[in-house]
């Protein structure tokens, strides 16, 4: 169905190194909630020595891609993976609003901890220009923003996170409690021989088990 309201667009980085059932349910419960029209999840680039061994970023993509093929609205944006070096955050946000126009609403998804290091992010006190910011927050944290935060946040906040409005600008919180479920966790049970079935999609696990993903021990 069509809404005449401004398409609302939410933003989901991580290395995804693989994709899995935290990333998916997080993303969906999110995208849920804020109503989002799009939920894209953006791989990141990492520099060549950062790279799992004999996992590539386009596999990681390809894995991203099986995970949320058919699953409205979830997207994969590869915008970053287009360079070979990682991208600010702010050069992506740059290049989505040239992409999609000034009207529609970017939501950018962070966790709390990343939210707290904001101030040391490249040009961050203009990330708010291009995107409103969903701080994914556990229930049970405890919540002490940075001194350089609380004048953002005092004048910022908007309480409903499905209450966003305007293109960019706004600052919510969405409480939400994290399968607990990593990517490093998967990569160990590989290493071991071990299967992450039931932690990733069967789509996802039969890519890396034909491909021979992470067989290898880890180094990092
Ligand atoms: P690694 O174990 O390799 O550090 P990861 O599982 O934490 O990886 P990332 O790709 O680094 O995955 O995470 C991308 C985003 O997903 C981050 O914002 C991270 O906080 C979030 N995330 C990671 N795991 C979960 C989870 N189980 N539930 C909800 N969100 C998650």
């Amino acid at each position: 169905m069509s809404k005449a309201s401004p398409r609302r667009i939410g933003l989901f980085g991580g290395t995804f190194d693989p994709v899995h059932i935290g990333h998916l349910r997080s993303a969906l419960e999110t995208a849920e909630l804020l109503g989002l029209d799009e939920l894209r999840l953006l791989p990141a680039a990492r520099p060549p020595h950062r790279e799992t061994p004999q996992v590539s970023a386009q596999q990681r993509l390809a894995m991203v891609e099986l995970a949320t093929a058919g699953v409205a609205p979830l997207r994969v944006d590869d915008r970053e993976l287009q360079r070979d070096k990682p991208s600010y955050t702010i050069d992506t946000l740059e290049s989505l609003r040239a992409e999609l126009g000034k009207d529609v609403q970017l939501v950018l998804l962070v966790g709390w901890d990343a939210f707290c290091g904001l101030p040391t992010w490249y040009r961050w006190e203009e990330l708010l220009q291009h995107c409103h910011l969903a701080v994914l927050q556990r229930p049970d944290a405890d919540m002490e923003a940075p001194e350089a935060l609380r004048d953002l946040l005092a004048a910022r906040s908007v309480a409903d996170p499905s209450a966003l409005s305007g293109a960019a600008g706004q600052v919510t919180f969405i409480w939400q409690t994290p399968l607990a479920v990593s990517a490093t966790q998967i990569r160990a049970l590989l290493a071991q021989g071990r299967s992450p079935r039931f932690l990733v999609p069967d789509a996802v696990l039969n890519y890396i088990e034909a491909h021979e993903l992470y067989r290898a021990p880890q180094t990092n």
